[in-house]
């Protein structure tokens, strides 16, 4: 029988000690062979959880009215790089496209570039949005005016833990226990002067979390915008502000699940801290504008509006499903202020809608 990610995490960890949670959350997302996105898993109904695209066509068409607003305000550039990273199953671009199609002249300037590692999820990809160029990460995409969207990307990448004990910062990692794998305190990595200095002084049993990574993208981003021009849109889950606490969750058929118990077949994430990432972008020359809350933000591009609209040229049952759609987006006790949204922009730029 071949082995499983959790022999293999086993294996690895009686040969080097334990490993950071970045390190297992990479090796769960991203491993080869067993990785929760390079295995055939779908996302949707069927799948493990459902993302706002895949909730409403209407997500990516307010989007697409955004990014189009944004490359007016450029001035129109006659080159655009569209840059999406980790675009799922395509879902998104597609609809931006379709909804900014007759956008004069906007098309004809851009050329899509999706950020993915998963093969599987390339192929998927490549069935929505056939003429995108696929690339490991933003350094291979060629310079010049920017515009980017990332959804539920920031809250996949490898978090580090740390966890506070007898007034002394430790970092949380993974063991091989007697049945499976469990959490011990160890020395903390370098990581930890990452963590936010204001929230060191919180009692025993604090947990901060940071993502370099994330911090790391967000850097990225913001040094291509401030030199070619540009201005990117982050949609997540997380934190308005810095905040102590532990984000780490599996999801398994729509349900939680204990983040070791399944290694590989479990989606993990974290929550975004927006004031880390943020702050990184600012100290790379971005302007940075939010957080606002998800449902605020589309209702200000007009969703509403939209709504009504479809509605208007569908049946009862139809109209039906545009409203739990609509509600399901926007209402705050759905994704409408879980999800925050955080715009980062070539600081020359005038301030984007919706916030
Ligand atoms: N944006 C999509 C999918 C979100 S799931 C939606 O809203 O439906 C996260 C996506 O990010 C997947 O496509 C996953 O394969 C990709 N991803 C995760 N970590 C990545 C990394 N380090 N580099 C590139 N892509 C990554």
């Amino acid at each position: 029988m071949k082995a499983s990610l959790k022999d293999i995490l086993i294996k690895r960890i009686e040969a080097t000690g334990p490993i950071t949670i970045a390190d297992y959350m990479a090796d769960c997302l991203m491993h080869p062979e067993h990785g929760y996105y390079t295995q055939q898993k779908v996302f949707g109904a069927e799948g493990d959880f459902i993302t706002a695209p895949e909730v409403s066509q209407m997500f990516g068409e307010m989007l697409g009215l955004w990014l189009a607003d944004r490359w007016y305000k450029m001035d129109k550039p006659d080159e655009v790089q569209l840059i999406e990273l980790g675009p799922g199953r395509g879902t998104l671009m597609q609809d931006i496209l379709r909804a900014t199609a007759p956008v004069p002249d906007f098309h004809s300037a851009l050329t899509v570039h999706f950020i993915e590692t998963s093969a599987q999820l390339r192929a998927l990809q490549a069935e929505k949005v056939p003429n995108a160029r696929w690339h490991d990460d933003l350094s291979t995409v060629p310079e010049g005016p920017t515009l980017l969207v990332a959804n539920e990307f920031f809250d996949a990448l490898p978090i580090h833990q740390f966890e506070k004990l007898d007034g002394k910062w430790c970092e949380r990692r993974v063991n091989a226990a007697a049945d499976g794998l469990e959490l011990v305190l160890t020395p903390a990595s370098p990581k930890f002067a990452l963590t936010n200095t204001a929230l060191h002084a919180g009692p025993d049993g604090s947990v901060l979390e940071v993502c370099p990574a994330g911090l790391s993208v967000a850097g990225s981003i913001a040094e291509r915008l401030f030199a070619c021009g540009g201005a990117a849109i982050i949609i997540d889950y997380g934190y308005r502000k810095t905040a102590v606490g532990d984000s780490f969750q599996a999801l398994q058929n729509h349900k939680y699940v204990d983040p070791l118990a399944a290694p590989g077949d479990a989606d993990l994430t974290a929550h975004v801290d927006f004031e880390q990432i943020a702050a990184a972008a600012k100290s790379k020359g971005a302007a940075s504008y939010g957080t606002a809350a998800q449902g605020a933000f589309l209702m200000a591009l007009g969703i509403g509006e939209r709504a009504q609209q479809l509605a208007a040229a569908t049946d009862p049952q139809g109209q039906e499903r545009l409203l739990s759609e609509l509600t399901r987006l926007t209402s705050s006790d759905a994704m409408g202020t879980l999800f925050k949204v955080l715009a980062l922009q070539d600081p020359k730029l005038p301030a984007p809608p919706g916030f």
